[in-house]
């Protein structure tokens, strides 16, 4: 079994920064889950640099340890996890970059035999190959819970199809999701028009907008969560501009009156027990961000509480 480097045997700021202190590897056989870098973000339609979001959340993330005080369990006494490194892209060029993310994800798949992809983005784009890889090993298509400022379904960005705005809308036309298990959560800002969240449920998805998951509280956001995905195989996307740039400034496309902190730690933790096939982190922007790197320490944080989801998915 892998497991972090504890900062009882050394100091944490000692040593190569990988996820949490976690060995790298190439092969991940035998792995229940993998951390992997895929810094792309030639689909962002405003502030690029999450192509550095790997390397700034790897390098917080050393502070992190390996017991959860909410869970009651040390993570790597469950599940066996490393970090691969990062994935090779093609800056400046999406479709280029998506297929090769695809093949490169699909051999980790197949070598780890279902392993637990957590994805360090990236801009949301990646969102696309992910769930190719993942439809491409499972033969079904997958659920989605996304946390998300913004839809994503939008049909192109200045006649470009494949673009961090509308890689869902292209993910439901290559049917790769499982559409009625799936929901879009936190839906907030300003909008194009009255179709901004709406296209999502003509797409089939269910939708909580920021204000309706404040409003219902969020015991009854995951209850929401968990009704709609019940048991299907799930893929759980979460963009940061979900958190308020209050505690997540840096991103590419801040909108104002997010969730806190506190609240998505809630959600996450309140959301054990799905059946999690992959996990991903988009849109930071480490030189966007606020003071103690605050966005990164977020991020960061967050990909450990994916860690204990994997941990917590039904045998
Ligand atoms: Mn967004
Ligand atoms: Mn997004």
């Amino acid at each position: 079994m892998y497991r972090p480097t504890s900062g009882l045997d050394s100091p944490r700021f000692v040593g190569i920064r990988t996820f949490m202190r976690l060995p790298l590897i190439t092969d991940v056989s035998g792995c229940d889950a993998f951390i992997v870098g895929i810094p792309f973000d030639t689909g962002a339609s405003y502030r690029v640099g999450s192509r550095f979001a790997p390397e700034a959340i790897r390098s917080i993330s050393a502070m992190i340890r390996a017991y959860h005080p909410f869970h009651k369990f040390d993570i790597f006494d469950r599940i066996n996890v490393a970090d691969v490194g990062d994935l090779a892209v093609v800056p400046g060029y999406a479709e280029s970059s998506l297929n090769r993310i695809t093949q490169q994800l699909l051999d980790l798949l197949e070598q780890s035999q279902g392993g637990v992809p957590i994805a360090l983005g990236g801009d949301h784009t990646i969102v696309l190959p992910e769930l190719r890889a993942q439809v491409a090993y499972r033969k079904q298509p997958i659920a989605v819970v996304h946390f998300d400022s913004h839809s994503d379904t939008w049909d192109e960005y200045w006649g470009e199809k494949y673009t961090h705005g509308t890689m869902y809308r292209r993910a439901v036309e290559e049917g790769l999701i499982d559409t009625a298990h799936s929901i879009q959560v936190g839906l907030h800002g300003s909008a194009y028009d009255d179709n901004d969240w709406a296209q999502s449920r003509t797409l089939g998805f269910a939708t909580l907008t920021l204000r309706e998951s404040l409003d219902v509280g969020i015991p009854a956001t995951v209850a929401r969560i968990r009704e709609r995905v019940g048991d299907a195989p799930v893929y759980l996307s979460l963009d940061i501009d979900v958190v308020d740039p209050a505690y997540a400034p840096g991103t590419g496309t801040p909108e104002v009156g997010g969730y806190t902190t506190i609240q998505m730690q809630d959600t996450l933790r309140a959301l054990g027990g799905l059946n999690y096939v992959g996990f991903d982190l988009v849109e930071v922007l480490p030189q966007y961000d606020g003071p103690g790197q605050i966005t990164s320490l977020l991020a960061a944080n967050l990909c450990w509480e994916f860690l204990a989801l994997t941990a917590l998915r039904p045998s």
